[in-house]
């Protein structure tokens, strides 16, 4: 028999980005012994990546900004079909949330007067992004793990142990949540380097694991994320929701083809930048949707007039949501005016200096001079779409993340959650999301623990199970390749659940998933457990395998076009499906079993902040019947 390091904890915090970094100071602050779970080292998650910053409705640079505003902006970007409580939460409890974590050490960019400076991003109505510089994750890892490190001391001083409350497992990763009837018990996975298992038992389990990019090859996403948490949640009998909407990013890097995907920040458009096509056109005046005309300038005066004076000016259309300017690159490329290696032109040299430029961009300008030899203070960058982040998510119940589903115990922040963002997420709107979210998730957790009378127990089992499951591609030495299952994989969302999606092809695509399926339960590892890339792909295959099943399958259903999910087939968006959420669940053989449900309705205070000309947009006219009821 395998042997297993077996661990107690009250809570266990899979992902080490913001949303579990947040989590688990929120548990340990409510005195429980928590572990934290990382795939990759502790530090090194997408949390880090992120550049532009943290929405947050402080009101600092532009006095009129405020929740409400936020609210708005944010259900305006997901197209109305967000959670409206998460987004209801989210704009409200994010100014705190940046506070706090300077109360822990952070510090944030700065205006003139001393405050915490904001930045425009697109869909923000006004200056929003906290930020420092173009290294924002950075700083707020650093300040999580900063306050981890200081409760930790707290710890020793009263215990003499640092790990006493609070510890971390790095380069772990968890492969099987255990239940003990429809609630959690535990959590199993391996150390990565050495190979051997770990198991940590719990009553409390939050889900932090962040995005499912690398089912595309094209994706700003680095190799973590493969819907771990999604799949997870799937077979503990919760839900995901609204799986059909991925974010590509408009701008990620195009040459040369090995650093394609990576991302290119919307700062560089929020600071100034400017789209042009290879016939050196500014081509997002042509296309700004009819519901959003009304904010954005139909002129490159006006545009350019927006940065200095955004009061008496409407913001340029290279600042709208990231689907539209997505799908126009995407048409641009089409017609024939992209450039050779298939992008667009991403402009600062012509319009700002270049001291301005290395001040406000550093990474940019560091990562084309390394990568791609382009000195942007000088020439355009190349860029295309990516795949950058996922809307849909774990369905969590609002208030305290907890999961959807017949499972108890399981919570679920930050990327890994479904809802907040409805159709399309915001720049910005992440980090933020997060910390919101990933406070109540540790909270809630906590509170949960309490509540139970008797501590849930792992059958044997199930861990002698576990252990099978993770030990059988490595029986199976001359099984299937696993990095030709993950191109193969790559290749069929790529190529027929991509940025413009048709029936045929995604019927095509889950015919070819159905067949993945068979080949992926032959996958094989060659060599040993000590660490083995090959055996740690071969267990992440299934996971993206189910979650791009969800996601194929939410394609084929939602037959309209609205923010991260674009039919050509059904171009337009239909109101009747902005009351439907897609929700995915395991059936008893493991199969993905979709259903339709009701959209929960925003409260009435809460419509009330729309005026009726935009919410005829997106509503049905019964909606709008009974919004002029409450207007009376
Ligand atoms: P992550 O930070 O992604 O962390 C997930 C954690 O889970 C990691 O520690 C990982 O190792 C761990 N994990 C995964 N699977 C397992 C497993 N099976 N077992 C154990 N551990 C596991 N958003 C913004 O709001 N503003 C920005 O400026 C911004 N810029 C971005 C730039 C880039 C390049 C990228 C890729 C994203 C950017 N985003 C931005 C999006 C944002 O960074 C992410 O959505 C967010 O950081 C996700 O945070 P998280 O805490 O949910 O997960």
């Amino acid at each position: 028999t395998a042997r297993i390091e077996r661990h107690h904890y009250d809570v266990v915090v899979i992902g080490a980005g913001g949303a579990g970094l947040r989590a688990a100071i929120e548990a340990r602050l409510a005195g429980k012994r928590t572990a934290i779970i990382s795939k990759s080292l502790f530090g090194k998650a997408h949390t880090v990546m992120a550049e532009g910053g943290a929405a947050a409705a402080m009101g600092n640079v532009n006095s009129r900004d405020n929740w409400m505003v936020h609210f708005r902006d944010t259900m305006r970007g997901g197209k109305f079909l967000n959670n409206f409580r998460m987004a209801e939460l989210h704009a409200k409890e994010a100014p705190e949330r940046i506070w706090e974590l300077e109360t822990y050490g952070a510090l944030f960019d700065r205006t003139k007067d001393g405050k915490i400076s904001q930045r425009n991003f697109g869909g923000h109505e006004y200056p929003r992004l906290a930020h420092v510089g173009d290294r924002t994750g950075l700083e707020l890892i650093r300040t999580l793990q900063q306050k981890i490190v200081s409760l930790q001391q707290e710890d020793f001083a009263e215990t003499g142990n640092y790990d006493s409350r609070l510890r971390v497992f790095s380069e772990t990763t968890i492969t099987e949540l255990l239940l003990d009837g429809n609630r959690v018990a535990g959590a199993f996975g391996y150390y990565r380097e050495s190979g051997e298992f770990i198991l940590l038992e719990a009553p409390a389990v939050i889900l932090a694991t962040g995005g499912v990019g690398r089912s595309y090859k094209v994706t700003s996403n680095s190799w973590e994320y493969t819907g771990d948490g999604h799949a997870l949640a799937l077979r503990a009998g919760a839900t995901l929701i609204n799986m059909e909407f991925l974010q590509f990013h408009p701008t990620g890097m195009v040459w040369p083809p090995s650093v394609k995907g990576i991302l290119v920040t919307e700062s560089v458009r929020g600071d100034g930048g400017v789209l042009r096509n290879s016939e050196g056109k500014r081509f997002m005046f042509d296309y700004v949707p009819d519901v959003f005309r009304k904010q954005y300038a139909d002129t490159e005066e006006e545009a350019d007039r927006w940065y200095n004076d955004p009061d008496n000016n409407r913001r340029p259309p290279e600042l709208l949501p990231r689907d539209e300017v997505a799908r126009a690159i995407n048409s641009e490329v089409k017609a024939g005016r992209g450039t050779k290696a298939g992008g667009v032109l991403l402009d600062v040299s012509t319009r700002m200096p270049a001291e301005t430029i290395t001040k406000r961009l550093p990474s940019m300008y560091h990562q084309f001079k390394e990568l791609a030899d382009v000195d942007i203070t000088k020439e355009p960058m190349e860029v295309g779409p990516t795949c950058h982040y996922v809307m849909g998510g774990v369905e969590v119940e609002p208030d305290s993340t907890a999961a959807m589903g017949t499972v108890e115990g399981l919570f679920a922040a930050g990327e890994v959650s479904g809802g907040m963002h409805g159709s399309n997420r915001l720049g910005g709107n992440s980090l933020s999301d997060l910390l919101v979210f990933g406070k109540r998730a540790g909270e809630h957790a906590a509170a949960y623990t309490d509540s139970l009378t008797k501590r849930p127990k792992v059958t044997t089992s199930d861990v002698e199970s576990a252990v099978l499951t993770a030990l059988a591609p490595l029986e199976r030495p001359g099984g299937e390749n696993p990095y030709t299952l993950q191109q193969d994989l790559q290749a069929v969302m790529g190529d027929l659940v991509g940025i413009i999606r048709r029936e045929g092809e995604l019927t095509d695509a889950l015919k070819r998933l159905q067949q993945l399926k068979l080949r992926v339960a032959q996958v094989g590892a060659v060599g040993g457990r000590r660490y083995n890339p090959g055996w740690h792909l071969a267990l992440d295959l299934r996971n993206m395998l189910i979650v791009s099943e969800c996601t194929a399958k939410a394609a084929l259903e939602r037959e309209e076009s609205r923010g991260g999910h674009t039919r050509e087939d059904f171009p337009q968006m239909n109101p009747q499906w902005r009351l439907i959420n897609l929700v995915c669940s395991l059936d008893g053989s493991g199969d993905v079993h979709l259903e339709r449900k009701p959209v929960p309705r925003m409260r009435d205070e809460l419509i009330q902040l729309f005026e009726r000309s935009e919410l005829s947009k997106y509503l049905t006219e019964g909606e709008i019947t009974q919004f002029d009821a409450i207007e009376g």
